[in-house]
């Protein structure tokens, strides 16, 4: 058990060396940005997802343009 503290206390520690470095903090503004704006790029038109989508991606017609695509 003491093992486990050991590893515990060093993830600590490295946590608040990147939280004073600053590394920490951009990583997560850029993870909490793209969970913000990725569903709302992924909906930017309506309509949902084309049943032939290839897998992660969202197939539909856009209607200003009269095609589909992908994102
Ligand atoms: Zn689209």
């Amino acid at each position: 058990m003491i093992h486990v503290n050991v590893v515990r206390y060093l993830a600590i520690q490295l946590l608040i060396v990147q939280l004073e470095e600053d590394v920490m903090i951009r990583f997560l503004v850029i993870l909490v940005a793209l969970s913000v704006f990725a569903p709302t790029l992924a909906n930017a038109h309506g309509g949902g997802c084309r049943k032939s989508s290839p897998p992660g991606q969202c197939c539909h017609m856009d209607n200003r343009a009269g095609s589909v695509h992908c994102h």
